[in-house]
């Protein structure tokens, strides 16, 4: 069925989704940390998101230009969160970044921060993890201080490709590319998951490539948007009757998987409301148990600080 050759890479596993679509799902053991797409338009090579590192951005210029047998022209930022637009300075110059006007606004006020803070954090990372090692008198925990101190090394090494660009060309609502084989959409229904969040959709072919509006079997990030707009954006994309969905993070997925994204927003929306109503903290929201189809779900670690947030918003705060 699928006889072109699709790229390898350390960083990305490819799926062809369509003649002219790819997915690219990030590897645990690489450098992406985010999921991210290639879209060839007939006219236009388009990327969707340029992921954490300049090492997996650059495999992703890399097969879009092998895929397509063009340059970039194209890249949508999804929003602004760094393992969606780190990769950014790989792209030549010539190959024009979009966001919303709001998302790149916040990178304006944000990136440079946020990267000299990520600068700073891994080496020191690293350096309690090589100490770690050398104290430990655990051999399971020595190995795994030591696959640290190398993965951190592996994104240290980026460092000196790892630069802003922000995004040059904004929109507010919505951007039509029109090319011969296809025409795609970069659309906005405004912040969910950040205060601002894109999709790209390719109609015809019913494939939407989300950002972090989807994940799959992950913990959704809540503490940062609008959880209810969220909910609202989620019945829009379920609207345009997709057959595939690239999210965020985790493995491709379908509307079953985004319902499930639906429905945790909605109970740990309802959990933090009861648990205000019974006079409950923050904290002992946070205290929670997640939903139990959540159970074994990637980044796990966050579900307090969702429940922390949703407090508030629960309160009419947010
Ligand atoms: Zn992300």
């Amino acid at each position: 069925m699928n006889s072109e050759a699709l790229p390898r890479s350390e960083h990305f596993t490819f799926h062809r989704l369509a003649e002219g679509i790819w997915a690219a799902i990030a590897l645990s053991a690489g450098l992406a940390g985010s999921n991210s797409g290639i879209v060839d338009t007939g006219d236009h090579t388009v990327v969707f998101d340029t992921t954490l590192s300049p090492a997996s951005a650059s495999d992703l210029r890399m097969a879009a230009e092998q895929l397509t047998g063009r340059p970039v022209s194209c890249v949508l930022n999804s929003h602004m969160d760094r393992d969606h637009v780190f990769g950014n300075a790989v792209f030549s110059p010539e190959t024009i970044i979009y966001s919303t006007t709001r998302t790149r606004e916040l990178m304006s006020e944000q990136t440079s921060a946020d990267m000299l803070e990520f600068k700073k954090k891994w080496p020191e990372l690293q350096a309690q993890w090589v100490e770690g090692a050398r104290v430990t008198r655990d051999e399971a925990e020595r190995v795994d201080y030591e696959e640290g101190v190398k993965f951190a090394q592996r994104i240290i090494d980026t460092f000196p490709q790892m630069q802003v660009r922000l995004p040059d060309h904004v929109f507010d609502d919505q951007l039509e590319l029109q090319g011969s084989k296809r025409t795609i959409q970069f659309l906005t229904y405004g912040g969910g998951h950040t205060d601002s969040d894109a999709i790209l959709v390719a109609p015809a072919d019913r494939i939407i490539f989300t950002g972090d509006l989807f994940v799959v079997k992950n913990h959704p990030a809540l503490f940062k948007g609008h959880p209810r707009q969220w909910l609202d954006i989620l019945v829009k994309i379920k609207g345009l009757d997709p057959v595939h969905l690239v999210p965020g993070h985790g493995g491709l997925g379908t509307q079953t998987e985004l319902m499930l994204i639906e429905r945790y927003i909605q109970e740990t929306l309802q959990m933090a409301q009861e648990n205000r109503r019974a006079g409950g903290t923050g904290e002992s929201a946070a205290a929670l148990q997640p939903p139990a189809f959540a159970e074994g779900w990637d980044n796990g670690d966050i579900f307090g600080e969702n429940m922390k947030f949703l407090h508030e918003v629960v309160q009419g705060k947010n």
